[in-house]
């Protein structure tokens, strides 16, 4: 018989939330390299890469914001709790 308060997380969410992390996280690093390249005088060489990594970030965000409006998982924030 299970626990009578079992927790189920939401996978999909958790997937979501694990891509906006590393997106967030290639965007800071891309950033770190565009500082460094205009203090060194080398110009913009990252700033493609920077748009590109903005560009998935606010996707990522977008997507998450839609799952949560048609999953509704997103009332507990980091699961759903049965009883
Ligand atoms: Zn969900």
């Amino acid at each position: 018989m299970p626990p009578r308060s079992s927790v189920i997380l939401c996978v999909e969410r958790q997937q979501l939330i694990a891509e906006l992390e590393k997106a967030v996280a290639d965007f800071n690093r891309i950033t770190s390299a565009q500082l460094a390249a205009l203090r060194n005088g080398e110009g913009l060489m990252f700033v493609e890469h920077l748009a590109a990594a903005g560009l998935r970030m606010d996707r990522t965000r977008r997507a998450i914001i839609a799952h949560d409006e048609e999953h509704g998982c997103a009332k507990t924030p980091r699961a759903v709790f049965l009883n």
